[in-house]
């Protein structure tokens, strides 16, 4: 018989899948890391996995320990599925920026969720950070995440997604594009392509309205980069010790607007119903087009499902009341406001 012991071990090992319509007009061949067949939908099950099982190696996490962490989602719901099969409690710190499903998924796994306010600074003792941890000084036997700096967030990557990649495209892959938020992903990833082929070029995905490109490109850390955006997943106000901007050959940055509309066209041209971080990927990936050529072999990772976004970037009214569509609906509208 061929079974998992439970549903932990069902993590990794997902699928590359050719893009076609969407990537038509490029020279080269383009692969999807599909990290949405993981038990949780997301590539986060990976890295959350490797922190529970090196926090209990290192004795940090103790038997019916509670496990508490700042997310919003994708991050929860691996460490929730953790917690429920190894046996902790989980507590998710998340602000009110974020969904009523997001809240309502967290609780359907087990986990509390404390809802903090967005609007104020992450040094505020009301902010979901100093939430977070205020939880943790308080509750014995309680264990703080921090997914920004821990260093099993890139090493999970490290030793099972990019491996993977490696091996499925039989070390022919060229490129790597993928959407940065903690760094894990594109640390753990593109350090390990890399260290098997130095030519592989690895290039992140940013939004505007985050530092990471102009840190990049300049060493600034520019608080004039910094202003509410609405993609979701990518892009940071911080530089987290998980993104190893050695490794990263450059950033492009894409618009909400743009990530948005390629969300919905993953969907209805590629049959890819996939989280907000995917369109934006896939979007800048087509606007990196000079950087490829015909032998090339481009892999993007896509991170997580639609599911998690149908009030939002698969809702026309959400589009168009956020400027996003640019459809008939939308002009007959402005012709009554007119
Ligand atoms: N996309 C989504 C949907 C995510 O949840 C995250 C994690 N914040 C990312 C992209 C970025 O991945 P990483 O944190 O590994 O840089």
């Amino acid at each position: 018989m061929k079974y998992a012991e439970n549903i932990l071990g069902t993590i990794g090992d997902t699928p590359l899948v050719k893009l076609n319509k969407l990537t038509a007009e490029l020279p080269c061949l383009v692969l999807a890391k599909y990290e949405t067949f993981n038990p949780g939908n997301s590539v986060k099950d990976r890295m959350a996995i490797q922190m529970i099982e090196d926090a209990e190696e290192a004795g940090i996490l103790k038997p019916g320990g509670t496990i508490i962490e700042g997310t919003s989602g994708n991050t929860g719901m691996g460490l929730a599925l953790g917690a429920v099969v190894k046996g902790y409690k989980m507590i998710c710190v998340i602000s009110d920026k974020q969904s009523k499903e997001k809240v309502d998924i967290l609780k359907a796994v087990g986990s509390e969720v404390y809802v903090c306010p967005t609007d104020v600074a992450p040094d505020d003792p009301r902010s979901y950070y100093s939430t977070a941890k205020r939880l943790a000084k308080e509750i014995p036997n309680s264990w703080y995440v921090n997914q920004y700096d821990n260093p099993s967030n890139t090493k999970a990557h490290y030793l099972s997604t990019g491996p993977e990649i490696w091996e499925q495209t039989e070390g022919k892959v060229t490129h790597f594009v993928v959407g940065v938020g903690t760094g894990g992903t594109i640390s753990g990833v593109g350090g390990y392509l890399k260290e098997q082929n130095p030519n592989v070029k690895v290039w992140g995905i940013d939004t505007y309205g985050s530092v990471f490109k102009k840190y990049h490109e300049t060493g600034i850390f520019d608080e004039n980069e910094i202003y509410p955006y609405i993609t979701e997943g990518i892009g940071e106000d911080i530089l987290p010790k998980n993104v190893n901007f050695d490794i990263i050959d450059g950033f492009t940055k894409v618009t909400d607007k743009d990530a948005a509309i390629y969300t919905q066209r993953l969907a209805k041209e590629e049959g890819m119903f996939l989280g907000n971080s995917a369109g934006a990927a896939i979007k800048g990936l087509l606007q990196l087009k000079e950087h490829f050529t015909k032998d090339d072999v481009v892999v993007v990772l896509f991170h997580d499902h639609g599911s998690r976004y149908v009030g939002k970037m698969f809702n026309d009214d959400w589009m168009r009341n956020r400027g996003f569509l640019d459809d008939e609906v939308t002009k007959a509208i402005d012709l009554i406001k007119d």
